[in-house]
């Protein structure tokens, strides 16, 4: 992760403020704040505010007066019966807001969640630092056979080091342009039209603000193990601020929608039967070959 000395100093220094505040306050996530968790090679994530805990969420619920929160087993109790029954607006009462520094082909993903408010970087009035995501070795891999959106064997030998090499000379030479096109001695050429020859691979950076039931749909997504590796943990880094943050609302997100699983009414139907002893195979169960693939995979079949 590259901060400059001078990006450094301000996180530090927004770091050592401490304002004081009538407003419910979480120790653990104050302790992660203004700080950067490095993300892939040069990327990060810090939570820069928030609002509301796991009290805003019961006080919402139960449309109370003052902080809502009764013993804390009762609490727990109804945020887990909240997020099991897809109850979500009182989860909508926290929010939390993100500086993100990301690769642009992950930003192109990331930005189709539009239930959340962002703002990017302006490379129309600011030149894109000389920064490019090259993947570690272990997570270049070959394009998968059976799986069109995703990755198979990890390459090897003269493979891997030819594409690490294209990747290096592409980003290189295109930012080298870049800097060429941008010349005032030289072209003098726009920023926002000298940006377009850059790679996807360049890193950009926005400020991401959201509520906690968004996050959670979003952290569904982009946390699951079909999501491309680069969003994943951006995403895995957030569930520690999640965690940290919220931290009932947390556990309940990840007992119904991290670790659960769905099945549909044949799916359900096939179960029934396996349970009550019949000997169901695929062909007659009513499901895909690949409905039953997921739904043993989902049973650890
Ligand atoms: C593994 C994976 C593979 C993907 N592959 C592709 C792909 O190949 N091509 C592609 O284009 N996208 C792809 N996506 C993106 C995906 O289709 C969604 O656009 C993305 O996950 C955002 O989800 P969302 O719309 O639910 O989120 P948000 O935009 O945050 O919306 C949250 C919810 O709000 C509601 N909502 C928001 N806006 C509207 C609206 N205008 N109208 C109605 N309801 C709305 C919906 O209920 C929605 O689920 C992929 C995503 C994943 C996780």
């Amino acid at each position: 992760m590259s901060l400059t000395p001078d990006q450094k100093t301000e996180i530090d220094a927004a770091r050592a403020q401490s304002n004081q505040t009538r407003r419910p306050t979480v120790p653990a996530l104050e302790e992660k704040m203004f700080t950067a968790m490095p993300v892939l090679d040069h990327g990060f994530i810090r939570v820069v505010d928030y609002m509301g805990d796991d009290a805003a969420v019961v006080q919402a619920a139960r449309v109370s007066y003052g902080r809502g929160t009764r013993k804390t087993s009762e609490d727990e109790g109804l945020i887990r019966y909240l997020m099991r029954h897809y109850h979500s607006t009182p989860f909508e009462m926290c929010e939390i807001k993100y500086h993100v520094k990301l690769p642009i082909f992950v930003a192109r993903q990331w930005i189709r969640h539009r239930t959340a408010n962002v703002n990017e970087y302006s490379a129309r009035y600011s030149i894109l630092d000389k920064e490019f995501y090259i993947p570690a070795p272990e997570h270049l891999a070959a394009q998968s056979a059976d799986n069109r959106q995703g990755r198979g064997a990890v390459l090897e030998g003269d493979d891997a080091a030819r594409v690490l090499a294209m990747l290096r000379e592409d980003g290189e030479t295109t930012y080298a342009h870049y800097e060429e096109m941008l010349d005032e001695n030289g072209p003098g050429l726009a920023r926002e039209l000298a940006r377009m020859n850059l790679t996807l691979n360049t890193y950009t950076q926005w400020y991401w603000k959201t509520d906690l039931h968004n996050l959670f749909h979003f952290l569904r997504l982009r946390a699951d193990s079909h999501a491309q590796y680069e969003i994943r943990v951006y995403a895995e880094a957030m569930l520690e601020t999640v965690k940290a943050w919220v931290p009932l609302s947390y556990a309940a997100f990840a007992d119904y929608r991290l670790g659960a699983a769905t099945f549909s009414a044949k799916m359900l139907d096939v179960l029934r039967r396996m349970l009550a002893g019949e000997a169901v195979e695929q062909p007659e169960s009513g499901l895909s070959k690949r409905e039953w693939t997921e739904m043993l995979a989902a049973l650890g079949r």
